[in-house]
């Protein structure tokens, strides 16, 4: 029988340890961790994950901070929120929500954030820690993928690993944590030549490509362990005219009859990454404040 790593139950079970240890802070410390969000403009996808971060942060007992700031935001005004964010005491984790309008540079933005501060971990200084084997804040998305991993396998040291995807966000942060795990990491990406013979011969396999059930039954090995990160929407004609439905990378009906274990689309790596962005302001926190706490 395949197993289905259920990430909804997962990021349940993180969220109700980090509400603990949130509690546990409060007792000890007096205080509690604080979370600023930067939403710029009104993208509704973005207004609803921004909705959910807020939600969940004071769930797990921590301070949410959101500001909303119009589409037609300058840089410099832009940059101004995130100097005061990194001198307030009470934020210990600021997170600007992408995508930024045109006249904005996304990466000047990330890169004026704090990397003590950085829970996104997109800042450089943190790319570079995590890529020399620094104490980095680590991106979610990877991050949680890797807490599944260790879930499932307990140790990974030596594990043949393909990484589909080779973006700052998922593919490179992902090959760097599975790095630091002793696992044989190879990165495909649109150039790889024969993308199929590649992914065979992995014992776990993550696919972060965003193209709609790519990765076909005949690319995974047999008892080899599926990560689909991608997220894809595509049109559902069975559900009505003019629906859709999400998809993974992977093409989950027949990768299941292939695989060991495997995450779905949706309810896998999807809910994890609220979930280890709550537990990245933890640690920015315990870093920051030299809260004497270990995760
Ligand atoms: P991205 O920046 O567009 O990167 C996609 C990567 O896939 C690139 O490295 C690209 O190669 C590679 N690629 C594209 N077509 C390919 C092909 N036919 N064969 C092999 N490789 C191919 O995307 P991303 O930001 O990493 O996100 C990837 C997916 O994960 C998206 O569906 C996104 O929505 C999803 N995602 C989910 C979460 C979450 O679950 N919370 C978070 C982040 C992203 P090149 O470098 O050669 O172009």
């Amino acid at each position: 029988m395949t197993k289905i790593l259920d990430g909804k139950i997962f990021a349940k079970n993180l969220r109700d340890e980090l509400t603990q240890t949130v509690s546990a802070l409060q007792k000890e410390y007096g205080e509690v961790p604080g979370l600023a969000v930067v939403l710029v403009g009104n993208n509704p996808a973005s207004e609803v994950y921004v909705r959910n971060k807020g939600i969940q942060t004071k769930e797990c007992g921590m301070r949410s901070f959101e500001h909303k700031l119009p589409s037609t935001i300058q840089q410099e005004d832009l940059l101004k929120v995130i100097y005061q964010l990194n001198e307030d005491p009470e934020v210990d984790g600021i997170l600007v929500q992408l995508p930024l309008p045109d006249q904005i540079d996304a990466q000047k933005v990330l890169d004026t954030i704090d990397p003590a501060k950085d829970v996104d971990g997109f800042h450089i200084i943190n790319a570079g820690r995590l890529a020399t084997g620094g104490e980095a804040l680590v991106p979610c998305t990877p991050l949680g993928c890797l807490l599944l991993l260790k879930d499932h396998f307990g140790d990974l040291t030596g594990k043949d690993v393909v990484v589909i995807g080779r973006s700052n966000i998922v593919g490179k942060p992902m090959a760097a944590l599975l790095i630091r795990e002793s696992c044989t990491v190879t990165i495909a990406h649109s150039k790889s030549q024969d993308l199929k013979a590649i992914c065979k011969r992995a014992d776990i396999l993550i696919a972060a490509v965003g193209r709609p059930e790519i990765i076909t039954g005949d690319f995974i090995k047999k008892g080899a362990v599926v990560l689909d990160v991608g997220i894809n929407r595509i049109p559902a004609p069975e559900k009505g005219e003019g629906k859709t439905k999400l998809v993974g990378d992977v093409a989950f009906e027949e990768a299941k009859l292939q695989a060991e274990a495997i995450t779905p689309v949706p309810g896998g790596i999807g809910p994890m990454t609220i979930a280890v962005l709550l537990r990245n302001t933890i640690e920015a926190a315990c870093r920051r404040r030299n809260w004497a706490y270990k995760l």
